[in-house]
């Protein structure tokens, strides 16, 4: 399956809800939801027939895979992997999302969107625990430590998008802006993890 290569906003528009894709223009008045929170074509703005129990678990299923950048088999895959674990399995999904160096890079601030920081890690700028990773997917574990490589700690939209970063926004990452070094302390609690969607309704459209 080819990755979606069109307007990054119209998917936004579609999940009716902020998915921050597109680095600073989200945090800015000129992010296209302030003004038109409605799906984008010609029948965008006409009301529509009731949604089915289909239709709503498919929406949450694609807010989550569409906020965290993931194509639908590597969705699934994940899933999968989160249906394995012992616990609560949409829980367990989303904390397998959190763990992704794409995430951490761009929640450390690194990046202004995940796709910038997929776009650093696979271009080899990121090391995990002084080795270069240069998979996005790759899962971190609680103490990792990532850092921005030598050469590269020069690069403008690095120091760019730490900007918008304070210190400490989340319990489980440190920041060293300095340094230009985040670690990777614990793995979050679904409660303290920003993500403004219902797990559960994909684990029901997954199981059907
Ligand atoms: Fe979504 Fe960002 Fe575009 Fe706003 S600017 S619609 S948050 S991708």
């Amino acid at each position: 399956m080819a990755r979606y290569t069109g307007s990054v906003c119209k998917l936004c528009r579609r999940e009716k809800t902020k998915l921050f894709l597109k680095g600073a223009k989200c945090f800015s008045e000129k992010c296209p939801i302030e003004k038109r929170n409605y799906p984008p074509g010609q029948h965008g703005t006409s009301r529509r027939s009731k949604i089915s129990e289909y239709g709503i678990q498919l929406r949450e299923k694609q807010k989550i895979k569409r906020t965290y950048g993931l194509l639908e088999t590597q969705f699934r895959n994940l899933f999968e992997k989160a249906s394995r674990q012992k616990g609560i399995t949409g829980e367990n999904l989303v904390k397998l999302l959190e763990r992704r160096l794409d995430n951490v890079v761009y929640r450390l601030g690194f990046a202004s969107s995940r796709k910038a920081a997929r776009q650093l890690i696979s271009h080899r700028h990121i090391l995990v625990n002084n080795h270069i990773v240069d998979i996005p997917s790759y899962l971190l574990s609680p103490g990792d430590l990532i850092k921005i490589k030598e050469k590269s700690k020069k690069l403008d939209p690095i120091h760019e998008s730490l900007k918008r970063v304070k210190d400490s926004v989340f319990s489980w990452l440190v920041i060293d802006k300095a340094n230009l070094t985040g670690t990777f302390l614990q793995v979050p609690e679904r409660a303290d993890i920003p993500l403004n969607a219902n797990e559960q309704l994909v684990v029901e459209l997954y199981s059907k």
